[in-house]
């Protein structure tokens, strides 16, 4: 089972969940799906045995072959792409290696290169798969990044913990469409419910099962907990605010080491997202 553990926005304790989750089950397997600022090895501190770089496909142009006529720049959807005087630009930081340039050349004068964007480490934290991915600061986009990660995970391993990056971007939805649960951790504050609003409408959006958690709750929680009867999306784990969770967290320590009958809510948190995958 893949579970991916998303938030609207950052800072809400998403990776906190995650990794206590992931040591409160046995055989999990962690997957730090924030590419652009995997952090889970703070608190895990892995060792990594493997490294696998990661590629998109860039057009290169034949110009010999090019009668520009800018089909290729009027297709490119993010601007990748410029036909100026008997000159075809191409910006690398722009394309997101759809290729679909090469396919609407009539001169055949585009070819598909690559070109690495980042890679994806394994390893091995606390007796469980660690797997994380690295995006190249220059890169506009992790979604390959996360697929290779995802493709990463053994399918005859425990449960597959997924923390995902914050927002509801493309890496995420892809993370998210890729699992069968999606665990969205929030905090009750106005910004908190504008954007698990977003994370909520991209889960239901794909057709995957959702629960919250409500990390830092406290006397403004109602307004988390009206939107998901709304919805009806469970609320599944409330984390209390308390100054010492966020002392560990700036530790690198994971909240079930702090605070270690925190690990039971968190298998229960567990059985419950298994039981609502399975009926
Ligand atoms: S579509 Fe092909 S021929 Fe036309 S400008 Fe682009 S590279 Fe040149
Ligand atoms: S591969 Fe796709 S994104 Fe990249 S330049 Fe071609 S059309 Fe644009």
């Amino acid at each position: 089972m893949k579970i991916a553990v998303a938030s609207g926005k950052g800072g809400t304790g998403k990776t906190t969940v995650a990794v206590s989750l992931a040591l409160s089950v046995p055989d999990a397997q962690l997957v730090d799906a924030d590419a652009e600022e995997p952090n889970c090895h703070l608190f895990l501190r892995p060792s990594i045995q493997r490294t696998i770089p990661v590629y998109m496909m860039v057009p290169h142009v034949d110009l010999t072959k090019c009668d520009f006529c800018r089909k290729c720049a009027d297709f490119c959807a993010f601007n990748a792409l410029a036909v100026v005087k008997e000159q075809v630009l191409v910006f690398p930081e722009l394309c997101h290696g759809c290729t679909g340039c090469v396919y609407v050349c009539p001169r055949e004068a585009i070819v598909a290169r690559q070109r690495q964007i980042g890679e994806v480490e394994i390893g091995a934290a606390r007796g469980m798969v660690f797997i994380q991915g690295r995006l190249k600061p220059t890169e506009p986009s992790a979604v390959r990044i996360v697929r290779e990660e995802i493709a990463q995970i053994d399918p005859k391993g425990g449960p597959a913990i997924i923390d995902a990056s914050p927002g509801t971007a493309c890496a995420v939805q892809d993370t998210i469409g890729q699992s069968q649960f999606c665990l969205l951790v929030t905090e009750p504050t106005p910004f908190g419910l504008h954007d698990l609003k977003m994370a909520m409408d991209v889960a239901q959006e794909l057709g995957v099962p959702s629960g919250v958690v409500i990390n830092r709750n406290g006397a403004r929680d109602s307004i988390i907990e009206d939107e998901c009867r709304k919805r009806n999306i469970p609320v599944l784990l409330k984390i209390p605010f308390d100054r010492r969770v966020a002392e560990a967290y700036s530790r690198g320590q994971p909240l079930v080491d702090a605070f270690p009958e925190w690990r039971e809510s968190l298998r229960s948190l567990y059985r419950e997202i298994e039981r609502r995958v399975m009926t």
